[in-house]
C-alpha cells in the first residue's frame, strides 16, 4: 500500500503502485485474475488458467491492453498496525537500512537533503483485534495538517522563492518532525494527506545496489549544495513475477526524489537518473523518467512478450497515446 488511497485499483495496478516491505509485493503482484474489455469491444477473463499471457501482461498493463473491468486480488484479513516514527542520523539509517528492512514488516525513511537527520517509519502488523492506541485527535491534526502539509507548503514556497534559504529551511523542517508511536488500523497508518504539490522520480534498484546508490545520492548533495527542499524517500519491495513490475525477478529498494512544483532544481532529476540507471534501476511507470522502449527493453526480460501480447490485444493501437508509443516502441 502506497502513501495515498486516492488511486483507483485499476490505476494502481496498471502503473505498479507499491508501498514498502521486503516480504510484500506492490498491488500488481497480488492480482490473481482480471476481466478486460478489449479494443474490439469483446470481454475476456484472464487468469493463471485461461488467457494466461494476457493475464501476465495485464497485471501491469499501463492501460495499453484494454479496460480492466474486474480485478481479483489476493487479500488478508483486516489487521492493526503499530506505527513508530523516529528521527535518526542519516548515516545510521542509510547504513543499516537493508539489514533492518529484512527484519521489519514495513520500513521506510525520509531524508531532507543536506540535513544530518532522517525520519524513519517502522510499521509492524498486529492482529486485527488489538485495540487502537491513538494520540489525542488535536495532536494528530497538528502533525498531519500543520506539520506535514501547512508547514511543508510554507517552507516549500519560501525555498522556491529564495533558494539560498533552502539548507536552513530543511533544518527547520527536520527539527519540527515529531517522534511518535501509535496503534491504528492499517489503512490509517499507510496513507497520508498529500496537499503540497510536487513532482517525483522514483527508481527501483536491485537491493544489493542500494548502499552504493544512496551513497552516490548523498555525495551529489554534498558536491552540489542543497537547492532541493523536498525529502528523498527510501522503500523496499519483495521480488515478484509480473512481466513489467519494477520488482520483477529481484528484491528491490526504491529511491524516490521529489521537487516542489515551483522549484526548478535544474539538473537534479537528470543527475539522479544517471546514478540510478548506472546501477540497474528501473523507473516507476507512473512517475517522471526519460527512458524509451529501447532502454526499457534492456531492463525487462519479458518486455518483448509484453509488446507481442499488446499487439495481439490491440492491433490498431486504440489504447495508445504518444507517451505510451514512446514507452512501447509501437
Ligand atoms: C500524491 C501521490 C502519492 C503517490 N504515492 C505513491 C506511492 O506511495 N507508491 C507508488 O507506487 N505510487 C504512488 N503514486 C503514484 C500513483 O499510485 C499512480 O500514479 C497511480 O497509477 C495513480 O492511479 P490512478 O487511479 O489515478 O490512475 P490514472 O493516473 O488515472 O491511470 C494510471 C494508468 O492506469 C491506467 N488505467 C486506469 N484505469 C484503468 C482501467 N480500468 N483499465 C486499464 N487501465 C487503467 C491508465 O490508462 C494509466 O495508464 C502517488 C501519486 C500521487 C499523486
Amino acid at each position: 500500500m502506497g502513501d495515498i488511497d486516492k488511486q483507483s485499483v485499476a490505476g494502481a495496478i496498471s502503473t505498479g503502485t507499491h508501498g514498502t516491505g521486503l516480504r510484500f509485493s506492490g498491488f500488481s503482484g497480488t492480482v490473481t485474475g482480471v476481466q478486460l474489455m478489449l479494443a474490439d469491444g469483446s470481454h475476456l477473463r484472464a487468469n493463471s488458467q485461461e488467457n494466461t499471457e494476457l493475464f501476465e501482461a495485464s497485471r501491469l498493463g499501463l492501460g495499453a491492453l484494454g479496460v480492466l473491468t474486474h480485478v481479483r486480488l489476493r487479500c488478508v484479513p483486516h489487521y492493526m498496525m503499530r506505527a513508530e516514527e523516529i528521527i535518526e542520523p542519516i548515516g545510521l539509517i542509510a547504513e543499516s537500512f537493508v539489514e533492518r528492512a529484512r527484519e521489519e514488516d514495513h520500513l521506510e525513511f525520509f531524508w531532507f537533503p543536506g540535513t544530518g537527520k532522517a525520519q524513519v517509519k517502522i510499521n509492524t502488523r498486529l492482529d486485527g483485534q488489538v485495540p487502537a492506541e491513538q494520540p489525542p485527535a488535536a495532536a494528530r491534526w497538528l502533525n498531519d495538517e500543520v506539520v506535514s502539509n501547512g508547514a511543508l507548503q510554507l517552507l516549500s514556497s519560501v525555498s522556491a522563492a529564495l533558494p539560498k534559504t533552502t539548507p536552513a529551511l530543511a533544518k527547520v523542517a527536520c527539527a519540527a518532525l515529531p517522534e511518535s508511536s501509535r496503534i491504528a488500523p492499517w489503512n490509517e497508518v499507510f496513507t497520508s494527506a498529500r496537499r503540497v504539490r510536487f513532482t517525483e522520480m522514483e527508481y527501483a534498484l536491485p537491493l544489493a545496489n542500494f548502499d552504493e546508490a544512496f551513497a552516490r545520492v548523498r555525495a551529489y548533495f554534498k558536491r552540489s549544495g542543497t537547492g532541493v527542499f523536498f525529502p528523498v524517500e527510501v522503500r523496499t519491495a519483495a521480488e515478484d513475477s509480473t512481466w513489467l513490475g519494477t520488482a520483477s525477478g529481484r528484491q528491490t529498494a526504491y529511491i524516490a526524489v521529489h521537487r516542489y512544483i515551483r522549484d526548478q532544481a535544474p539538473g537534479y532529476f537528470a543527475a539522479m537518473e544517471e546514478i540510478f540507471r548506472s546501477l540497474g534501476g528501473r523507473p516507476h511507470w507512473g512517475k517522471e523518467h526519460t527512458l524509451q522502449a529501447g532502454e526499457l527493453a534492456q531492463l525487462y526480460p519479458k518486455f518483448s512478450d509484453f509488446t507481442r501480447v499488446h499487439q495481439a490485444a490491440d492491433p490498431e493501437g486504440r489504447f495508445l497515446n504518444p507517451y505510451l508509443r514512446s514507452l512501447l516502441g509501437a
